[in-house]
């Protein structure tokens, strides 16, 4: 990447990251209404806490991606962006803006993802 598109994927990347934090703020904001709520029966009780199970696995996601986010800038503050971290070779520019928080090339992507399971 040059710096112009490293400077545009920086610019994403924090974009995101905005967008999350408000989206995490909302969503607490939310379940602190949920909590003021005052439980009248049963079906009410397990609604209230379907959403908030819901809520959590949210923010549960959001939190992972806003670590993932945080990594990549830091990266970008480094000079080790959109360097694959298995081979070492560029994670290429079509994937890096498809997903700005990539850690690995396609092909050691695939070795990751085989290697979990
Ligand atoms: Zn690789």
């Amino acid at each position: 990447l040059n710096e112009e598109e490293l400077r545009a994927q920086e610019a994403l990347l924090k974009e995101r990251k905005e967008q999350i934090l408000s989206n995490l703020d909302n969503s607490k904001k939310e379940l602190d209404g949920l909590n003021g709520v005052e439980i009248r029966d049963e079906a009410d009780f397990a609604s209230i806490n379907s959403d908030k199970i819901r809520e959590d696995a949210i923010s549960q996601q959001q939190r992972q991606e806003l670590n993932e986010i945080s990594y990549a800038l830091s990266k970008i503050e480094n000079s080790t962006y959109g360097i694959c971290e298995m081979c070492e070779e560029d994670v290429g520019r079509e994937r890096i803006k498809v997903k700005p928080h990539a850690k690995y090339c396609i092909v050691c992507r695939e070795i990751v993802e085989k290697s979990k399971q």
